[in-house]
């Protein structure tokens, strides 16, 4: 994954039309965030709460699952237990065979992607309908998310344009937003009603009365989870509240970090199948916890705190990294800081070891973070565990050690850093340096600033001296 990781930012960085739909989303989304915060003065409070519950489930966890499990069995759903994503993929796919299913439609679920559920679906020939309009889009493109909340993040409403009147049955003309919605429109709405399975994620499971919450802006998800015959959930097992009042509580706190709204406008509570009487919804309603890593992240002091996350995308949308590299390049399901620090969780610290190094560690996640999650420790943490396996290049660990061959002998270290600084200064042009030997990573994409006139130590002994 390094070099995976490594092209990703490359590719990232040349890329000055994904800079552009980056940040027209990140920008607006941090606007909204602050502007909703600002009507909302019990935040602080709410996201004391807000981590109190999550922390609570966490502790509690076998026990809020059995409740779960009893009262969804009670409405009528059945529970499903995978240990990992093959097995959570391997269920589906039985339940899809079983309903005799030959199309799915799916409302967005970052889990779905997790455990490779979009691709397990191809590969067993049953063809696979994203209805959520930004995952509509990816698909389209033959891409994955580049976002946990806009996973379209990563195109512009022009490139978007024109992927659908290429790929449209009846393209749009005009070229404005409301076209290319009404054009979607056109092509999801007979595949929402002719499938015979929708498959969705959740947003909590609510233990005392076995309830699934889904929130959207689309209203995607409930036609997802209504017309067709039976209707699929897959969920990781961290996703639990109490009650419903927790589950509020909680909904405050992520739609107002994610998009910046109050609420947002679908807000569904499925609990079991369609009932006698009932005018529609599903005959079967199964629900998928799934582990895959999890309950190895409840035993871990180190990233138990992960399982708080609530998939807002807040710290992405503030993070100073992802903004100028998007998704795509983290290489994962999920980017950003939260992803840094779930990639090495889920597929190993091997091979997710520059995702932690890929931070600069200013904090502006754990601030924006609605349940306090402190990801630049969590970071911390991942970067001293690939130190102890020794998974740091050989390179970085000799230049470090000769730094702190040099750092423990400060007549070395001011002899050294002075010469650095001249040396510096002989590839400087006009206060910048462009190119420099053991430097080309940086100076690649963007210019160094040239060291400014005389040294700290330098500047410190001679006021020392009174000059
Ligand atoms: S880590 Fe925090 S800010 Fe980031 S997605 Fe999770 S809950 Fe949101």
């Amino acid at each position: 994954m390094a070099a995976v990781f490594q092209q990703g930012v490359a590719r990232a960085l040349s890329d000055p039309t994904l800079k552009l739909a980056i940040d027209r989303t990140t920008v607006t989304a941090e606007r909204k965030r602050a502007a909703a915060l600002a009507d909302y003065p019990q935040f602080a409070a709410a996201r004391e709460r807000g981590t109190a519950i999550k922390d609570h489930v966490v502790a509690n966890l076998d026990h809020y699952l059995d409740e779960f499990e009893r009262n969804a069995t009670a409405s009528g759903a059945v529970v499903h237990w995978a240990a990992d994503a093959d097995e959570a993929c391997r269920i589906v796919l039985g339940i899809c065979r079983g309903a005799g299913a030959r199309r799915v439609t799916r409302a967005k679920s970052m889990l779905g992607e997790e455990i490779g559920l979009p691709h397990a679906l191809e590969e067993a020939g049953i063809e696979r309908v994203e209805t959520d309009l930004a995952e509509h889009i990816v698909q389209l493109a033959g891409e994955t998310p580049s976002h946990i909340v806009w996973p379209a993040l990563h195109k512009t409403r022009e490139q978007v344009s024109a992927l659908f009147k290429a790929a449209h049955r009846v393209p749009h003309e005009a070229d404005t937003v409301e076209a290319m919605v009404e054009s979607a429109r056109r092509e999801l709405r007979d595949r929402f009603l002719s499938a015979e399975v929708g498959i969705s994620g959740a947003n909590f499971l609510i233990a005392d009365s076995g309830a699934v919450c889904t929130v959207t802006n689309e209203g995607n998800a409930e036609l997802t989870t209504t017309p067709p015959r039976v209707h699929v959930v897959t969920a990781g097992i961290e996703k639990l509240v109490p009650s419903l009042a927790h589950a509020f509580a909680m909904l405050r706190l992520l739609v107002r970090s994610a998009t910046g709204a109050d609420l947002t406008q679908y807000t569904t509570f499925h609990c079991g199948p369609k009932r006698p009487g009932d005018r529609d919804g599903p005959e079967e309603f199964h629900i998928v916890l799934v582990d895959n890593g999890r309950s190895r992240m409840l035993r871990d002091a180190g990233l138990r705190e992960m399982l708080r996350c609530i998939r807002c995308g807040a710290c992405m949308n503030h993070c100073v990294v992802y903004r100028q590299i998007g998704g795509h390049a983290y290489g994962g399901t999920y980017p950003g800081p939260m992803g840094a620090v779930l990639t090495p969780a889920l597929e190993g610290v091997d091979k997710a070891r520059d995702l932690p190094h890929a931070c600069t560690l200013n904090g502006r996640c754990q601030e924006v973070c609605p349940v306090g999650i402190p990801l630049p420790t969590l970071l911390r943490g991942w970067r001293d565990r690939s130190w102890k396996e020794g998974l740091v290049p050989r390179g970085v660990r000799s230049g470090l050690g000769l730094w702190r061959f040099a750092a423990e002998r400060p007549w070395l270290y001011r002899l050294g850093t002075a010469a650095a600084v001249r040396a510096m200064r002989l590839f400087r042009r006009g206060g910048w340096i462009g190119r420099m030997p053991f430097a080309g990573a940086w100076t690649r994409y963007r210019d160094l600033p040239a060291p400014a006139g005389r040294t700290f130590m330098e500047q410190l002994r001679d006021r020392e001296r009174g000059r």
